[in-house]
């Protein structure tokens, strides 16, 4: 048996990632340990996944309930309790009336695209299926959920992708004016905080824009909270705070405490269009991380719950703030909401986030410059402030 004595051949992955150096093997709230006993806060979170973050009771013990009762998988050819109780939880504390259950953020985003493609066909025919993405954008990286990514790197290698997808900048009313059309535009899709595209906020007044010129030319209107859903914002939805309402709204990274699992919340009005038959997945919605993402969402929806994180996100946001004003040679920028933001610098944000790993903090990058911060909302007051401070010292 492999012991930590034994030297960790990583050969056999396939190399389409470039993780860096320790070895994790265990967590404990908002630390993460590494095999040589290092223990390193975590501003990542695994990538805005572990919302609870590590070892939360919640979470283990819905775990181990489900484990213990045997079902873990039974199939969508049956019905089991779990999946039923967080359709019921998501529909009651969200605009949407129904539910589907995928097993990613990209996977949610697909579903996306077929929900609206079926139900644009049944309203408008035929050439109702364009959908509209926009610059800066990140939907995923399956063939229909990249054709929405604006990523030309991401995208070459392996075009031909899903084809009608057009891009319009966001703010440019007049672009999306020309770019929507009754006749073509099945719907538009956009996070309401662009996230891997370098945590830019879209500006409520524009997603107001947007859903008013998506009713004109009756689009649906995709949002995709795969990243800031599900009280990352200081809110249950992102979009709470811009007062526009979806017609579909994609999750995925949070909703099952670090378990694989996607969303799509849509309302009844397009829901209609879905016959049995339309759309699928093997995997979906089975027990074992239904019961994870009920505990989860029964955390976080909490009212106490969601004013800590927005409280601690004021916190957070002061320091940053502080350390821009004391940095500006090296901080171009900061912006975000809630606990997501990010810390754009004047150079390139892998050398830092290289140097925090150092000092004991994990970092991640939105892009080039920024540096992203997303860590657990369980996160306390103090390990904000010790973080915060870590990032100073590398700056
Ligand atoms: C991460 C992410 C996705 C893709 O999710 P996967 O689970 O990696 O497929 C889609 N949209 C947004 C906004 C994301 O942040």
């Amino acid at each position: 048996m492999a012991t930590s004595a034994t030297p960790l051949n990583t050969d056999a992955l396939l190399g389409v990632y470039r993780p860096a150096a320790p070895l994790f093997v265990g967590g404990e709230g908002s630390y993460l340990v590494a095999e040589d006993g290092a223990r390193y806060l975590d501003f990542v979170a695994g990538i805005a996944v572990n919302a609870l973050g590590y070892g939360d009771p919640d979470f283990t013990a819905a775990v181990q309930e489900a484990l213990e009762s045997g079902l873990v998988h039974v199939s969508n050819l049956f019905r089991t309790r779990p999946a039923a109780e967080l359709a019921q939880w998501l529909t009651e504390h969200s605009f949407a009336d129904r539910a589907f259950f995928c097993n990613s953020g990209a996977e949610a985003n697909e579903g996306a695209f077929k929900f609206a493609r079926r139900w644009a066909r049944s309203t408008g025919g035929e050439e109702k299926a364009e959908i509209v993405a926009f610059r800066g954008s990140f939907h995923g990286r399956t063939m229909g959920a990249l054709a929405a990514t604006d990523r030309p790197a991401y995208q070459a290698p392996f075009r031909p992708l899903m084809p009608g997808v057009r891009f319009v900048e966001v703010g440019a009313v007049a672009e999306l004016e020309s770019a929507l059309d009754a006749g073509r535009t099945a719907a538009v899709i956009i996070e309401p905080i662009q996230a891997e595209g370098g945590v830019h906020p879209v500006p409520a007044e524009f997603l107001r824009t947007l859903r008013a010129l998506c009713d004109e030319v009756g689009a649906l209107l995709v949002f995709d909270e795969v990243q800031v859903g599900l009280g990352r914002t200081g809110r249950l939805w992102a979009h709470e705070a811009t007062g526009v309402t979806p017609d579909l709204l994609t999750l995925a990274k949070p909703l099952a405490g670090g378990l694989p699992m996607g969303a799509v919340l849509l309302t009844e009005r397009v829901a209609e269009a879905l016959q049995p038959g339309d759309h699928a997945t093997t995997f979906g919605g089975g027990p074992l991380v239904a019961s994870a993402a009920l505990a989860v969402c029964r955390r976080i929806g909490d009212p106490a719950f969601l004013a800590d994180v927005a409280r601690k996100g004021e916190l957070l946001a002061e320091r940053l703030g502080a350390l821009a004003l004391r940095h500006p040679s090296r901080v171009a920028d900061v912006r975000g909401a809630g606990l997501i933001w990010g810390v754009e610098l004047t150079g390139p944000a892998a050398e830092v986030v290289g140097r925090a790993l150092d000092a004991g903090l994990l970092l991640c990058s939105a892009g080039a410059n920024v540096v992203r911060i997303i860590p657990p909302l369980t996160i306390s007051d103090e390990e904000i402030e010790r973080g915060v401070g870590i990032l100073e010292d590398v700056l």
